[in-house]
């Protein structure tokens, strides 16, 4: 049959990861182009011991019934202070909005504001996912330039002025796919300049408490005066992707619009997914971090290292956390075209061009380091680097 879908859908693809990881199902593939937490270090004990005791207590009633769309009133106050350690304080529940997953919160957000045709800017480059979501609201992602201190502050406001857009789209800290994380000043400049000009900002924070060394810096949305930012964190990279939980904080207008949004997409959030992660974050959250961050420091340091050894043609950043190193090769080398040659070579990445809005980036890699041993890490990159040197010229 002839199935007459969506224009919208028209050019929406599986994204490079998903297509990429049919690829990588040999098991003597290194891949580094994924971007989930460690394997190693998903909490399963914990997990059932809380689950096992949910539902056999006074919650296996509300748990299995439906539930209210904002999510538990009681885990939404776990979540007003949880947001509270990034600078996020005088709000209420009802500045609240438990979400599945921080990906839900973009959906929802975009599903709130944007017609047909709106702009949203983004950072060059940015999450790939975000390009995709933007599609399929027939809305257009504009790149802002980006350096090692965050956005470019003059191009944000020459793209403002040029394009109007609705929304900026950004991911402060450790960024996906670079790891890089704005300077203090620049997310002071960013909160007064989309003010200013009245943009809504979504901040996108999935990795922020995944921090290996350097300072932690207060969220985006804390340095906004107006009521502009919404942010958006998960419990993806700290308890479990596979639960869905997140929670969404702004005004309480925007939040109640989003709330609306919500009841037409899953009507509300996993009600014993919500209840895990409370209990998760009241009691183990904190131990559950400080046993990964050692883990998550191993690995980005032998991904450096090895970068340094067997790439030293590879311009890369210099990630303080989260899942990410990115960098540019030569410029005569292309990383799309290169990646099936890796892939013989059993070595996976992502080329970094399928996160440009604006086109460009065809010689950056992005490389996750999360999901390998030390060992495998210098194995794979070692491998990565010759195949690379073999094609300069
Ligand atoms: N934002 C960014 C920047 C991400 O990298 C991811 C996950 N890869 C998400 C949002 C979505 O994560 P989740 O829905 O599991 O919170």
């Amino acid at each position: 049959m002839n199935i007459r879908y969506a224009e919208r859908t028209a050019d929406l693809n599986g994204t490079a990861t998903r297509e990429i990881f049919k690829l990588l199902s040999r098991p003597e593939i290194i891949s580094f182009a994924g971007g989930l937490p460690a394997s190693d270090l998903l909490p399963e004990k914990e997990v059932a011991e809380i689950t096992e005791s949910l539902l056999s207590g006074k919650d296996a009633k509300r748990i299995l019934q439906y539930g209210t769309s904002e999510g538990f009133a009681d885990f939404r106050e776990t979540l007003v202070g949880y947001v509270k350690q990034v600078g996020i304080d005088g709000i209420d529940t009802d500045n609240t909005l438990v979400i599945s997953g921080g990906q839900q919160g973009i959906d929802l957000m975009c599903k709130a504001l944007l017609d047909k045709g709106d702009t949203v800017l983004v950072e060059q480059p940015t999450y790939l996912a975000v390009l995709q979501i933007l599609k399929s609201y027939e809305a257009k992602a504009v790149g802002v330039n980006a350096n090692a201190d965050g956005l470019d502050i003059d191009d944000l406001e020459k793209k403002i002025i040029a394009h109007k857009p609705k929304m900026l789209y950004v991911v402060p800290t450790f960024s996906n796919p670079t790891g890089k994380t704005y300077s203090r000043a620049n997310r002071e400049k960013i909160a007064e300049i989309t003010a200013k000009y009245g943009v809504i900002v979504l901040e996108d924070d999935p990795y922020g408490k995944l921090r290996f060394s350097g300072e932690s810096v207060n969220s985006l949305k804390s340095f906004a005066a107006e009521d502009n930012t919404v942010y958006i964190t998960s419990f993806s990279k700290l308890v479990s992707p596979g639960l869905r939980v997140g929670v969404a904080v702004g005004g309480k207008e925007i939040i109640r619009k989003l709330t609306v949004c919500k009841q037409g997409t899953d009507l509300h959030t996993s009600n014993l997914s919500q209840l895990i992660v409370k209990r998760f974050v009241e009691e183990y959250l904190g131990e559950t971090v400080k046993r990964s961050i050692p883990v998550y420091r191993k690995r980005r340091d032998a991904m450096t290292a090895a970068l340094d050894r067997y790439m030293p043609f590879f311009d890369r950043t210099d990630p303080e956390g989260g899942l990410f190193v990115f960098g540019s090769l030569p410029v005569s080398l292309n990383a799309e075209k290169l990646l099936p040659k890796a892939i013989e070579h059993n070595v996976a990445y992502i080329q970094g061009s399928v996160f440009f809005a604006d086109g460009g980036g065809e010689n950056t890699v992005r490389l996750n380091y999360s999901n390998a041993s030390a060992e495998q890490i210098e194995q794979g990159i070692r491998a990565l680097g010759s195949l690379f040197a073999s094609y300069l010229t």
